[in-house]
């Protein structure tokens, strides 16, 4: 035991006495010094081995924070513009600082990744090249984030909460607050960052002793997160809103000090996340002559002004969000000390900014700027529908014209929805320009992405970009468009003879790292959008049954046996660590990949309504699922298909009877056709309900239960404008449906047909 202690000392001297570099700090370093210390101490030590010479200068000496070589070049925290960086030579000295709280933080990770080629890919994953010498000209280089306010919300965090965040310079991630060990976040008091009106006057408080406060909506008072909003011109309110603002300021002032982090500097104050507003005669009047933004913006300003009577380095933020996107008229503008957070739900993500057809939300950020001081944006990287997030579309090679677009029109700050992790599209590849391209808009995009495809990918990087570059082309020839709730037909954009050419390429990106697992599984996640879409695509495909009962024999060129065996042995592991903690994730995952493998033709006879006609068959691996809670996708052997779509009926009041089902057409934003049924037929078991005939449009689908939780997306070419009569296979199982009956009270779903007529 003495001598293996022993061997471990020599071990640890040895280590030590080959380092030819030495970081020092200040006498008593901040949380945040030391935090920087310990990064470059980490780091150099899995960089270095051998001699670190600088400026031809050896024994280096980095001083980190606020030295006293920082004092005597007035380089200090407190000199310096927050978020400035510096680094800099002077002799064998290395200095190291900036201003404010995360100055020293980022030079030290901008000498770590401009010097050294270390880079941070996620919480999970970074690159240091293997250790040698290193020998790098004398230093002076300098910086600031050119956005003032950089957030990416990523949701499912992983073990390190914050740190990557800090390590790529955003000073906001998300939900979760930035440690003083980090230099803490450009925070937000309380309550929230957005859609906060319910939670400054909440209708469980005030809806009943003074409906006037809230929006009248149908002819009715109502207020909340997804009912309505307030009635801003009710002079009343004012007062209310305004206490209850003042004492959030109150609490949050209080809660920073008790942390050690600096007091937050903006409170938002905004619309209920819903697309309701204030029907009564004043707003609408006042809406008339000035928009919903500046009936918004009146109210606002008058808050943020009495705010600054007490408060006058407080800035208070709002959303300009659907209705309110279109800028004021009449003379109203934001108040010097008022933020706007324009939200762009209108632009096709796939395509530039610069595109016609993104022309309406470009203008809308030209106009702002006329608006307002303070101008931020609020972005979508993901695409929310359920079941196609993570399709692949090549935004990256748009993201400079994007953040250049913003920045030359005074946009200070975006905030990024960019979570699902565990499925996105090139997820460590968009986050990584994301985050690039807010300290400087100007880098050269490809030269970025290049640098990615390399350090990232090794050998199988040029066949991955190659890759990426396909999925673009095809977009711009097919006209590709991909918004914020994209449907299954957006992807057609991708050809199957595009999906086919992708997969192939994607064959010899695997080859390339064969023999490297960690390379190997990155190709196999940047793989993983594309393995998706292909076992769909060929699903939708080949359920179509020719009215002889014959199955419609379509030679498709797509392979997605081997897209479902490659999702089957790559996907789960990625999910692991990434929604470790939403269990609901994994859930819905699995139920991908079961239904990925489910054979899509449903064995058994035609059913005997049906002979003699033509339809597509569309079984429970097509549908979708938005309630991972309720629902589950499950083997029932009671099923021709030996699947369905089970919901748990005791999880809402929705599924219990009357049973629904419907039309809904996305575009045009109406319910086409709907059936309520007061109770299921006598035979128990599976039953045909049938709703009847639709035209198909191109963004729709059916839904089924009074919570439309289970869905099947209709939006494919070969329906689209065609007429079918539409069935339902369900079955209703428990005592509230079959009285007398013992089972657990379950709605299964296993089928849904479109007959041609
Ligand atoms: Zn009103």
């Amino acid at each position: 035991m003495r001598n293996l202690l022993f061997c471990f000392c020599l071990i640890i001297l040895g280590a030590a006495s080959a380092q030819t570099y030495r970081i020092a700090g200040p006498a008593a370093p901040l949380p945040h010094e030391a935090t920087a210390m310990q990064e470059l101490r980490d780091y150099l030590g899995r960089r270095i081995n051998g001699d670190l010479i600088i400026g031809g200068q050896k024994n280096i000496v980095f001083q980190v924070g606020d030295t006293e070589l920082a004092k005597a070049n007035n380089l200090l925290s407190t000199q310096l513009p927050e978020e400035q960086w510096h680094i800099k030579s002077f002799g064998n000295q290395v200095l190291l600082n900036g201003g404010g709280t995360r100055g020293a933080l980022y030079a030290v990770y901008h000498f770590l990744e401009d010097f050294c080629d270390i880079h941070w890919w996620s919480e999970f994953e970074d690159y240091v090249p293997t250790p040698s010498a290193l020998e790098l000209p004398a230093l002076n280089k300098s910086g600031k984030p050119a956005f003032l306010y950089r957030d990416i919300y990523r949701t499912n965090y992983p073990a390190d909460k914050v740190q990557f965040a800090v390590r790529v310079r955003l000073n906001r991630s998300g939900d979760v607050p930035i440690p003083a060990a980090y230099g803490g976040s450009f925070n937000y008091g309380p309550p929230y960052h957005c859609h906060t009106f319910d939670r400054y006057v909440p209708t469980a408080e005030y809806l009943d002793s003074n409906p006037e406060f809230f929006s009248l909506v149908g002819g009715q008072r109502v207020g909340g997160q997804t009912k309505g909003q307030l009635c801003l011109t009710n002079e009343a309110l004012k007062p209310i809103f305004l206490n209850s603002l003042l004492e959030y300021i109150r609490q949050g002032e209080e809660k920073a000090k008790a942390e050690g982090v600096p007091a937050p500097r903006i409170y938002d104050v905004s619309q209920n996340d819903n697309r309701k507003y204030c029907e009564c005669d004043k707003c609408m009047a006042f809406v008339e002559k000035h928009e919903h933004s500046g009936l918004y913006l009146t109210f606002i300003n008058w808050l943020a002004g009495e705010v600054a009577k007490t408060h006058p380095q407080i800035y208070i933020s709002t959303l300009a969000y659907h209705y309110s996107e279109p800028p004021p008229k009449g003379g109203i503008r934001a108040a010097s000390n008022v933020v706007v957070k324009l939200t762009d739900t209108l632009t096709n993500q796939a395509a530039s900014i610069l595109e016609e057809e993104n022309k309406v939300f470009k203008e809308f950020v030209e106009q702002w700027k006329n608006y307002a001081d303070h101008l931020f944006i609020w972005d979508y990287a993901i695409t929310f529908t359920r079941g196609l997030t993570g399709f692949p579309f090549a935004s990256e090679f748009y993201y400079g014209d994007l953040y250049r677009h913003y920045r030359a029109n005074n946009v200070s700050g975006v905030f990024w929805e960019h979570e699902r992790p565990h499925m996105a599209d090139m997820y460590e590849l968009k986050i990584f320009l994301e985050t690039k391209l807010f300290e400087d808009p100007d880098q050269d995009v490809n030269a970025l992405i290049n640098l990615f495809m390399d350090r990232y990918y090794g050998a199988a990087g040029p066949h991955i970009l190659a890759y990426r570059q396909l999925v673009d082309d095809a977009r711009k020839r097919n006209n590709g468009v991909v918004r914020w709730f994209p449907n299954i037909g957006s992807f057609q954009f991708l050809a199957d003879e595009d999906v086919a050419a992708a997969q192939a390429i994607l064959d010899k990106a695997e080859a390339a790292v064969r023999n490297d697992a960690l390379l190997f599984s990155r190709v196999r996640r940047a793989r993983n959008g594309l393995d998706r879409l292909t076992t769909r695509r060929q699903g939708a495909e080949l359920c179509y049954r020719a009215k002889d009962g014959t199955i419609k024999d379509i030679k498709s060129i797509l392979d997605s046996r081997s897209a479902a065996q490659r999702l089957q042995e790559s996907w789960p592991a990625w999910v692991e660590r990434y929604a470790a903690a939403g269990k609901g994730a994994m859930d819905a995952v699995n139920a991908e990949l079961a239904r990925s493998t489910t054979p899509t033709l449903p064995p058994g006879s035609v059913p005997e309504a049906f002979r003699g006609r033509s339809f597509y068959d569309f079984n429970a691996g097509f549908f979708e699922n938005h309630s991972t809670k309720a629902i589950s996708f499950i083997a029932d052997p009671e099923s021709p298909c030996g699947h369905a779509f089970r919901t748990s009926v005791k999880e809402s009041h929705y599924y219990n009877l009357p049973f629904a089902i419907g039309f809904y057409d996305q575009g045009a934003r109406k319910t086409l056709i709907s059936k309520t049924f007061e109770k299921p037929p006598q035979k128990q078991g599976y039953n045909w309900y049938e709703l009847g005939r639709v035209t198909i449009p191109r963004d729709g689908y059916v839904y089924t239960s009074r919570a439309w939780t289970t869905k099947l997306q209709t939006g494919l070419p070969q329906l689209i404008g065609n007429t079918y009569d539409i069935w339902v296979s369900a079955k209703l199982s428990g005592p509230q449906f079959y009285p007398g009956t013992e089972e657990p009270e379950y709605i299964w779903i296993d089928r849904i047909l479109l007959v041609e007529p």
